[in-house]
C-alpha cells in the first residue's frame, strides 16, 4: 500500500486525507498546531460560503451541522473539524511542525527532472513534542495553507521604517482583536489594508468602540473593490458596509486615501505625502503569503508572482471570480516533483481567488493521477 503524508490539518489536508485512503493510500497527516489551527485566527469573521461549498459529501454527512450555516473560523474548526477526525479516525498527528522534505539519500539537484527520483521515497523531517521525528512516504500532498505568514505594512509590500522595532503595535489577524478588544476600546487605531479582510476589521474595530484612522493605497471613495454581482452575499454585505463608512465616515473612523505606512517611531506613524498621526496599535490587513522553509531539497516550482504552484499560477492568471472553479489539467497541478502536489490554500499562495469548493475539485484531478 503506497503511503501519503498531508501536510496540515486544515479543511484541506483533511479533505485530501479522507479522500486519499478512500482510494486505498495508507494516510498520515502531519499538523504544526491542533487540527484547524489556521482557522483559528479568524476570529468572528463568518465564512462567506455556506458549509456545504466547503467540505465533499462524505466529510458534510459524518458532522451534525447545518449544511447552509456560514461559521466563523473558530467554530468550523470546533464543530466540524476536530469531530471529523475522531469519527471518520484520520490519523492526524498534530504539533508535527513539517520543518524539510527531501528525497531518501538525493539533493535537490540529484537526477532533478529524471523518473528515477520517483523511485526514492519522500522524507518528510518534522519538529514533534518529543523531539524530532521522520516520516517516509511515496507521495506527499503539501495542504500547509496560503495564509501563514503575514505581509509587511510599508509600500511595496516591504517592512515599513520601525516596523519590526514596534511589533508589539502591530496586529494581524482578527482573532487577536478580538482577544484584545478590552484593551482595544477607546484606543487610536491604524488600520491598514483595503481588502475583504481589512473591511472586516474595520466593522470589529467599530463594534469594539476605538478611533481608527484607516490608509488605503487606493483614491476612491469606495476603497474596497467588490466581486461585480458577486453571487456570495456575506461577501458583498461586508465590503458594502466598509465602503459605506468609508464614503460618509462616523466620528470613531477617518480615511486617508493614497496613503502608505512610510515609518513609525514611537508611535508616531507617518504616511505617504508627509502626513502624521499618533497611534496606540497598528491593525495590518496586508494579506498572508506561505511558508516555503521546508521546501529547499524538493524540485517544486514555485510562482514568483503567488508563491504558490507555478504551473497553477500559469493556468489560473486569468481568473478574477473566485467562484468560477476553473478547469485545470493534471499537468497544471503538478509541482515539479514527482508525486508531490500543492492542495487547497498552499497551491494558490498569495493569488486571492481561492475557494475551498475549487480546491476540493483539484483534489479529486491530483488522486486520479497518483500511481496506485
Ligand atoms: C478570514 C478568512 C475568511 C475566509 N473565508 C473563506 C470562505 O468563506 N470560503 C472559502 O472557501 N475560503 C475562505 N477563506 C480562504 C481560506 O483560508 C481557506 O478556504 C481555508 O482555510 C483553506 O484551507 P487549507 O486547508 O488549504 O489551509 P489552512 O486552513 O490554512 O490550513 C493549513 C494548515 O496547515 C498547517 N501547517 C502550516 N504549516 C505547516 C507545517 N510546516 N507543518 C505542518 N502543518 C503546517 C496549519 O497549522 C493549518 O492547520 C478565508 C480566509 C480567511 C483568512
Amino acid at each position: 500500500m503506497k503511503r501519503v503524508v498531508v501536510i496540515g490539518a486544515g479543511p484541506m489536508g483533511l479533505a485530501a486525507a479522507v479522500r486519499a485512503r478512500k482510494r486505498g493510500f495508507d494516510v498520515t497527516v502531519l499538523e504544526a498546531g491542533d487540527v484547524g489551527a489556521a482557522l483559528d485566527r479568524w476570529g468572528p469573521v463568518r465564512c462567506f460560503t455556506p458549509l456545504a461549498m466547503n467540505l465533499p459529501e462524505e466529510m458534510l454527512h459524518a458532522v451534525d451541522v447545518d449544511r447552509n450555516a456560514l461559521l466563523t473560523g473558530p467554530e468550523m474548526r470546533r464543530l466540524v473539524l476536530e469531530p471529523l477526525v475522531a469519527r471518520l479516525n484520520i490519523d492526524v498527528r498534530t504539533r508535527h511542525r513539517v520543518t524539510a522534505i527531501g528525497r531518501r539519500g538525493l539533493t535537490r539537484g540529484d537526477f532533478a527532472g529524471h523518473p528515477m527520483r520517483a523511485e526514492r521515497p519522500f522524507v518528510v523531517q518534522a519538529d514533534a513534542p518529543d523531539g524530532e521525528r521522520s516520516f517516509e512516504a511515496e507521495i506527499v500532498l503539501d495542504a500547509s495553507g496560503g495564509y501563514t505568514l503575514p505581509n509587511a505594512s510599508g509600500s511595496g509590500g516591504l517592512p515599513a521604517a520601525g516596523e519590526r522595532r514596534e511589533s508589539d503595535r502591530f496586529i494581524r489577524d482578527h482573532a487577536t482583536l478580538e482577544a484584545r478588544a478590552d484593551e482595544l476600546r477607546g484606543s487610536r487605531v491604524l488600520l491598514i489594508g483595503h481588502g475583504h479582510s481589512a473591511a472586516n476589521a474595520l466593522l470589529l474595530l467599530g463594534r469594539i468602540g476605538v478611533n481608527v484612522v484607516w490608509a488605503v493605497r487606493t483614491a476612491n471613495q469606495r476603497p474596497c473593490v467588490a466581486v461585480p454581482n458577486d453571487p456570495l452575499p456575506e461577501r458583498n454585505a461586508v465590503v458594502e458596509q466598509a465602503n459605506a463608512l468609508a464614503a460618509s465616515p462616523p466620528e470613531w473612523l477617518r480615511v486617508e486615501r493614497r496613503a502608505m505606512l512610510q515609518s513609525i517611531v514611537h508611535g508616531e506613524a507617518k504616511l505617504s505625502g508627509g502626513r502624521s498621526i499618533a497611534v496606540d496599535y497598528v491593525a495590518s490587513f496586508t494579506g498572508f503569503h506561505p511558508d516555503s522553509r521546508h521546501l529547499t531539497e524538493v524540485t517544486v516550482e514555485l510562482s514568483p508572482v503567488t508563491e504558490g504552484g507555478a504551473r497553477l499560477y500559469r493556468a489560473i492568471a486569468n481568473v478574477t471570480d473566485c467562484l468560477t472553479v476553473p478547469s485545470v489539467r493534471p499537468s497544471d497541478l503538478a509541482s515539479g516533483e514527482p508525486n508531490f502536489f500543492f492542495v487547497g490554500s498552499r497551491a494558490y499562495g498569495r493569488a486571492r481567488t481561492f475557494l475551498l469548493q475549487t480546491g476540493l475539485a483539484q483534489l479529486e484531478t491530483i488522486l486520479d493521477s497518483l500511481p496506485k
